[in-house]
């Protein structure tokens, strides 16, 4: 297996070096310019350096600000496919989810999800079972996590909280568990570790076409300096998720095919208040199912799926979308009984689906579709994270196809399953369990809980150890802020952080997994920015006003209605 390292092409990945990389993106002519820094283009831009085209990969905000940090985190095997019979769908995702596993166990974990059955339930015992089995069996899952089923009293020592009353078994499987804005950085690190250029707060404004009205390159605009660029390349990729069609409408008109939006929104609640065991997938009496999440500090529940055609760079929980997943989660739990107030934070995604015509919003497709314009635009929407690497073979494949037919250039074959997502990579999720340990040991030599073990090393792998390293431990700072301050400047230097939001929401999850811990970090963490980056006083307000304004969306609920269409996910 090849290992993801800092080759003599690779780039820094920080914006201390932002001019540097400006520079270079308007002198190189570039074999493909990729529209979107989400875990599809950051896919494309991985797969595309390695087989050496030279590339760029331009973020309008932050990587993965868009869907790719707004989902359930879960790296399916695609059982929903089961019961639209797409058997090749879920051979194929089961696959993928064991390549992804592979490439970054430390982001890619395990999971057993426990389906409850119940009188009056959506499923059978049968029927699950048989489900299930196939469900592993076209996923290739080993025979020892074989999905296995359970009787009333087992799913209850499994989860007690759910109702006795209606509960008549379970059924137990396996999935995985990720976080989608980390293996998307991640994925965004390993290209630019091979060449790729890839750029945050860069939006691409419009295309540049020749003479023979082909596509020649973009024009962009650098959002943290106000700079236009220019930018020539063979190939132009939108991976725009929910704008694709706004970027396919600046090159050409979209032609029958275009996206149908829905909106999905998760709610967070302290793990005291819904102290879920496991994780559970549970069906709701509209029918529809929802995932509940156990993850550090928290619960984590999701989702909704309604028809969306709002503002795409603000979407937000509508008071309708919370109420409905309490009743679900009272529905399930009914000695629990939460309530609004119990909420400590939430988020909202956009799913960029594939409109067809007829079709429910329950029957539309996950599937991901190519579309290519006249004039040599090719965007990519749809699919899942599980599928990122399988759509950017796709996307690659149709590249070098055009290239070397322009220009007699051939490049190598797609090599992403042996791909390493992070520098010094661990081989197997064991090796993980045994680096976590000794982690836990330092760290309780430095005043930390062993928690921030499991959190360092799910968000970093062994990249923990240069944050570590760095911690300043001082008496009069706390080692959480020591902890977060070491952390900011590891992303400043490693992760392109450039905004405050970009290291509380997408390098660490905070604003999601420990939005009570943000208070005592913030300022410390902001005044290591300031210094970093030299920011003016100005500067200094704008980052807090986004921060209060994150804060404040995934704390507080819009009053506007939206249609609730409830279709499974
Ligand atoms: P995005 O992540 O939206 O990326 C597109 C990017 O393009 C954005 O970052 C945007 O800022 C950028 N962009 C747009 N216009 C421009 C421009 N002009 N210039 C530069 N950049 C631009 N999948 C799973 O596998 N497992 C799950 O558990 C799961 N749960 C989900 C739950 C919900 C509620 C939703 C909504 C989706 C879920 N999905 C799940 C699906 C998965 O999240 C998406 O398929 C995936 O994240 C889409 O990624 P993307 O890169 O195509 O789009």
């Amino acid at each position: 297996m090849e290992v993801h390292h800092m080759t003599a092409k690779g780039r820094t990945f920080s914006v201390l070096d932002r001019n540097a990389h400006v520079r270079q993106l308007k002198d190189e002519h570039w074999d493909l310019i990729v529209i979107g820094g989400g875990v599809t283009g950051c896919g494309i831009a991985l797969d595309a350096a390695a087989r050496g085209l030279k590339t760029v990969l331009l973020e309008k905000e932050d990587f993965a600000s868009g869907t790719s940090s707004k989902s359930t985190k879960l790296i399916h095997g695609g059982l929903r496919y089961l019961k639209q019979f797409d058997i090749g769908l879920v051979r194929e995702t089961g696959t993928e989810r064991a390549i992804v596993h592979r490439l970054a166990p430390h982001l890619v974990i395990p999971e057993k999800m426990l389906l409850p059955l119940t009188d009056g339930g959506t499923y059978g015992k049968l029927g699950t079972s048989f489900g299930l089995w196939v469900y592993d069996l076209l996923a290739g899952v080993k025979p020892e996590d074989q999905r296995i089923m359970l009787n009333k009293q087992e799913a209850l020592q499994k989860e007690p909280l759910l109702n006795p009353d209606t509960l008549r078994g379970g059924g137990y499987y396996a999935e995985y568990r990720t976080d989608d804005a980390r293996l998307t950085l991640e994925l965004a690190k390993a290209a630019s570790a091979y060449g790729a250029l890839a750029m945050n707060y860069m939006e691409v404004d419009d295309f540049l076409t020749g003479k023979d009205g082909h596509i020649q390159g973009i024009q962009a605009t650098d959002k943290l300096s106000g700079e236009t660029l220019s930018l020539s390349a063979h190939q132009v990729v939108s991976a725009g998720g929910p704008w694709v069609d706004g970027i396919r409408k600046k090159a050409a008109p979209l032609g029958t095919k275009h996206l149908q939006l829905t909106k999905g929104i998760h709610l967070v609640f302290p793990h005291h208040v819904l102290p879920v065991r496991q994780s559970l997938y549970f069906d709701v009496p509209d029918g529809r199912m929802v995932f509940a999440i156990p993850r550090g500090k928290v619960t984590y529940v999701g989702t909704t799926d309604t028809f969306y055609s709002g503002n795409l760079d603000r979407v937000l929980v509508t008071r309708n979308d919370a109420d409905y997943l309490v009743s679900a989660v009272n529905a399930v739990f009914p000695s629990v009984q939460v309530g609004m107030s119990d909420i400590v934070s939430s988020w909202a995604g956009l799913r960029p689906l594939i409109h067809q015509d007829g079709k429910s919003p329950s029957e539309l497709s996950r599937k991901d579709e190519v579309f290519t314009s006249p004039n040599g635009l090719i965007s990519i929407a749809g699919g899942k994270l599980t599928g990122y690497r399988k759509m950017a073979k796709k996307v690659v494949d149709r590249v070098i196809k055009t290239i070397t037919k322009k220009s007699g250039i051939s490049f190598s074959p797609c090599k992403t399953h042996t791909i390493k997502l992070t520098p010094e990579p661990f081989s197997s999720a064991k090796e993980v369990e045994a680096y976590t340990e000794e982690l836990r040991k330092k760290l309780a030599g430095c005043g930390l809980h062993s928690d921030h073990a499991d959190y360092l090393v799910g968000n970093y792998g062994r990249q923990s150890a240069a944050i570590v390293a760095d911690l300043q431990l001082s008496v009069s700072a706390s080692p959480e802020i020591a902890l977060a301050c070491s952390e900011v400047r590891f992303g400043v230097k490693k992760e392109a952080v450039a905004r405050a939001e970009d290291f509380f929401v997408r390098r660490t999850g905070r604003l999601f997994f420990d939005i009570d811990g943000i208070e005592e970090v913030r300022r410390p963490v902001l005044n290591e920015m300031q210094t970093l980056l030299s920011w003016s006083a100005d500067r200094r307000r704008a980052e807090e006003g986004l921060l209060d304004q994150a804060l404040h969306d995934a704390t507080h609920f819009a009053a506007q209605k939206t249609e609730l269409n409830p279709t499974p996910k």
